[in-house]
C-alpha cells in the first residue's frame, strides 16, 4: 500500500510517498522564505508560495519515487493545527486529488505525524515524547487512550523563540544553526528561568535577551545562555513527564531536535534515571510530507473512516488530546 501526504502547516510545504512497510519513497519539500528581509512568516505570503509550488513538488515527489498518481492507494493531509491559510492550500490540494483519481483521504494531525515517523525511524515504542518545532513545544505522551499534553509553552515556541532571538540579533532566519554555532563560544550571563508547573514559557527570556544585546553584551554569551536556560527548562519538564507516567524511553522530535546540546541535555538526563534515548533523524524531524504520509497509512490501516472530500475541513487550533488514534487501540 502507498500513501501519498501533504503537509501545509507553516512554512514548509511538503509531498512525502511513503509505503506500508515505512519505506520513505520520496519526500519533497520547499520552505517559504518572506520576502522582506527580517520579518517572520507571513501567513497568506506562505499559502501564495505552497499555490506557486504544489504541481512541481507533486511532480518532483512521484518522479523520484518512480510511480505515477494510479499506484497510489491513499491521500493524506495536515488537517490540524496550523496557519489557516496554509492548511487550505493543502486541503484543496489533497482534495483535488482524491477526487481526480478516486482515493480515499485521510486527514492527519501533524504533531501526531511528527511522533509517529519518530517512532517509526527510532524504532521507540511508548516514548514522552519532547516536541520542539518552530510553532509548538509540547511534551505529549500516550496515556488513556489518546497522545496527552504533559506540559507545553504557555507562549511561543522554542524554535520560535530562537528565530525571533536570531532576529533581534541581525543573524537571519532560520536561527536555530547559527545560535548553536555562537552559542559554543559563549560563556554564562544571567536570565530568568520560567517553568511554570508542568508548563514553559519562552518570551520573557527572548525580552531578557534582546535587552542584554542592547546593552552590548556578547552576542556568544546571549546565545550560550538561551541554549543552556531554555533547554534545561524542557529537559525538567521532559524528566517530570517520565516520573509521572512512569514511561522509559524519550523521543526527541521537531526542527529544534537538530540541536546537539539541546540532545545532550535530554541525554543525560535520560541515562540518570535509566530511560533510552532517542533522536528521530534531521531529515524527519521538521514538517515535512513523508510524515503525514506514513501517519496517514496507520489510519487507514487501522480502520479511520476516509474522509468525504466535499466535508473535508481543517481544524487550525485543535489540541492533541482531542484527537482519535485508532491505531494505538
Ligand atoms: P520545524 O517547525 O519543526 O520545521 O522547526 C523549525 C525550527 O527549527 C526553526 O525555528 C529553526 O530555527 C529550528 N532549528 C533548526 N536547526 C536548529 C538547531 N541546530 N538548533 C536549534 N534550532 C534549530
Ligand atoms: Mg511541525
Amino acid at each position: 500500500m502507498i500513501c501519498l501526504g501533504i503537509e501545509s502547516t507553516a512554512h514548509s510545504f511538503s509531498i512525502g510517498i511513503v509505503t506500508d512497510n515505512g519505506e520513505v519513497l520520496s519526500n519533497e519539500t520547499d520552505m517559504y522564505k518572506p520576502k522582506k528581509q527580517g520579518w517572520g512568516i507571513i501567513p497568506m505570503e506562505a499559502a501564495e508560495h505552497h499555490k506557486e509550488i504544489k504541481d512541481e513538488l507533486l511532480k518532483q515527489a512521484l518522479e523520484k519515487a518512480n510511480i505515477s498518481m494510479k499506484d497510489v492507494d491513499i491521500i493524506s493531509f495536515s488537517q490540524a493545527p496550523g496557519l489557516p491559510h496554509c492548511l487550505y492550500v493543502g486541503l484543496e490540494f489533497a482534495k483535488e486529488l482524491a477526487k481526480k483519481y478516486k482515493k480515499p483521504l485521510i486527514g492527519v494531525y501533524h504533531l501526531i505525524a511528527h511522533i509517529e515517523i519518530g517512532k517509526l525511524f527510532t524504532k521507540s515504542n511508548d516514548p514522552i515524547v519532547t516536541f520542539t518545532s518552530g510553532a509548538n513545544t509540547q511534551i505529549l505522551g500516550f496515556a488513556e487512550g489518546k497522545y496527552r499534553q504533559f506540559g507545553e509553552t504557555n507562549d511561543i515556541g522554542i524554535g520560535n523563540a530562537m528565530d525571533k532571538l536570531g532576529r533581534e540579533l541581525g543573524i537571519g532566519f532560520p536561527a536555530g544553526p547559527k545560535i548553536e554555532e555562537l552559542a559554543k563560544k559563549g560563556s554564562w550571563t544571567e536570565l530568568p528561568y520560567t517553568v511554570k508547573g508542568m508548563d514553559l514559557s519562552f518570551s520573557g527570556i527572548l525580552s531578557e535577551c534582546a535587552r542584554k544585546f542592547k546593552n552590548k553584551e556578547k552576542i556568544e554569551d546571549i546565545c550560550f545562555s538561551f541554549q543552556e536556560t531554555c533547554f534545561a527548562m524542557l529537559t525538567e519538564v521532559t524528566e517530570r513527564a517520565l516520573a509521572h507516567t512512569g514511561k522509559s524511553e524519550v523521543l526527541l522530535t521537531g526542527g529544534v531536535a537538530a540541536n546537539k546540546r539541546l540532545q545532550e541535555m535530554l541525554e543525560i538526563m535520560c541515562k540518570e534515571r535509566g530511560a533510552k534515548f532517542f533522536v528521530c533523524p534531521r531529515e524527519y524531524c521538521g514538517d515535512c510530507g513523508a510524515n503525514i504520509a506514513w501517519t496517514g497509512l496507520l489510519a487507514y490501516k487501522f480502520g479511520q473512516k476516509p474522509l468525504e472530500p466535499e466535508k473535508a475541513e481543517v481544524y487550525p487550533r485543535q489540541r492533541t488530546d482531542e484527537v482519535d488514534v485508532v491505531w494505538m487501540k
